[in-house]
């Protein structure tokens, strides 16, 4: 019987005779590991530098804890069976997982193509410091055809040396989709000049439940699991998801940057990970509702939520059935105005939290064109509908009926700023 991920949350990769019969991981608050023997310890450092191969069965010998640690390994196990991934890294936040891997898969000359806006760290880290190691960029959109991607690689000088393709799907704060299948088809046609095109998918907005990227064509799988894996704003930490020899990779310079979780933040993770499933599934079905007031609320001018997608829409509805196993529990909406009843709405909320970040058990709402994308170019910014009147939800588990009535409640003031 194969038994599901949320079944394997509590227990897999654990053995309670190993820790004095503990029933959970305890946290392995340690910078070394005692060898037995001094053979014991050569042997340990052979097969962790790929000196010898490991048996079959063998585990890994602890030796030091930028190396390995049992809070990292046995959350590294686990979190792969949500993606169906052969291994993961876990690394001491988002952007380290993100910055570790694009520099792994990129070398100078090479050419990166990628989503725009993508989270603004990561923006910050593609256009401005890859340069800096002579790494060229090239920012295409959600919307472009694959005709209108490979026209721009054609055009671009460096097309030719393309090596890395970096999603974000849905994109923040629009909930626009991707076609991963679609970039896919890029990378073997543009490989057939010769080398390697990898694949990263940032799934921070979807995963690990909703959305499955190697499932598409990705080579890699990235997450903020300072969002829904971690769940509760109390942790910073991220991870990259793939094949053996990709891992293998990014942990051999994860290694050497020194940027891995430490043992406090993998238990965190661990604890998390247990009622992940259940968590993202109330704030899905809590998010529906929320959406659905927006819908029909008069001082509510638009809503981007996957829900609301039909048939109507086209491709974006393709992609949708194709990729998203759900809606999520991110919506976004334009409220009649502009800035000023934007504001007047988020400094009127009594239960959601004004603050940036997403997927914590509690709700939050920031105002993007001033908050998280407000580095983004205005142009682009008009291009992608992030206006002075866009405020972004991350609907947590409260009773949806009280998320209602706070954003009702503070929809109430706005009216009462506007004479009509
Ligand atoms: C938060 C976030 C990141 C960065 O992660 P940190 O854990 O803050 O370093 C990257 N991508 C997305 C989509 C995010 O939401």
């Amino acid at each position: 019987m194969k038994l599901s991920p949320e079944s394997l949350m509590m227990s897999y990769g654990y053995k309670p005779e190993l820790s004095v019969g503990a029933i959970k991981c305890p946290i392995f608050q340690t910078s070394t590991f005692v060898f037995k023997s001094a053979e014991e310890g050569k042997h340990f450092f052979e097969v962790a530098y790929g000196l010898k191969e490991k048996q079959p069965d063998e585990e890994l010998g602890l030796i030091y804890s930028r190396l390995n640690n049992p809070d990292l390994e046995i959350l590294e196990d686990r979190l792969t069976l949500w993606d169906k991934a052969e291994d993961a890294a876990v690394f001491e936040s988002g952007m380290s997982a993100i910055s570790t891997t694009l520099l792994e898969f990129l070398k100078p000359e090479d050419l990166i193509l990628y989503t725009t806006p993508v989270y603004g760290g990561t923006d910050h880290f593609i256009s401005k410091i890859l340069p800096s190691y002579g790494i060229h960029t090239l920012g295409i959109t959600p919307y472009d055809t694959k005709e209108e991607v490979l026209k721009q690689l054609k055009q671009h000088k460096y097309g030719d040396n393309l090596a890395f393709i970096y999603l974000e799907t849905p994109a923040n704060p629009t909930n626009a989709l991707v076609d991963i299948g679609m970039f896919r088809e890029i990378a073997d046609e543009c490989r057939e000049n010769g080398k390697e095109i990898y694949i990263g998918v940032d799934n921070t907005y979807m995963g690990p439940i909703w959305q499955h990227p190697l499932e598409h064509g990705a080579d890699l799988v990235l997450y903020s699991a300072t969002k829904y894996i971690g769940g509760h704003s109390d942790v910073i930490a991220g991870a990259c998801l793939g094949s053996k020899e990709l891992i293998g990779r990014v942990k051999v310079l994860r290694t050497f940057l020194g940027c891995m979780a430490g043992p406090w933040t993998g238990w965190l993770l661990m604890r998390s990970l247990e009622t992940l499933k259940v968590r993202m599934e109330q704030q899905a079905f809590n998010a529906a509702k929320v959406a659905d007031f927006l819908n029909n609320h008069p001082l509510v001018e638009k809503v981007y939520y996957l829900g609301n997608l039909g048939p109507e829409h086209g491709r974006q509805y393709d992609i949708y059935k194709k990729q998203c196993k759900s809606d999520g529990a991110m919506v976004s909406f334009d409220i009649k105005g502009g800035e000023k009843e934007a504001f007047k709405f988020l400094n009127s909320m009594k239960l959601i939290k004004l603050a940036v970040s997403l997927g914590s058990t509690e709700s939050l709402a920031e105002h993007p064109a001033s908050m998280t994308h407000s580095d983004v170019e205005p142009e682009l910014r008009e291009r992608m509908s992030i206006t002075d009147k866009m405020i972004r939800l991350s609907v947590g588990v409260e009773n949806y009926k009280d998320i209602i009535w706070d954003i009702e409640q503070a929809l109430e003031q706005v009216d009462a700023l506007v004479v009509r």
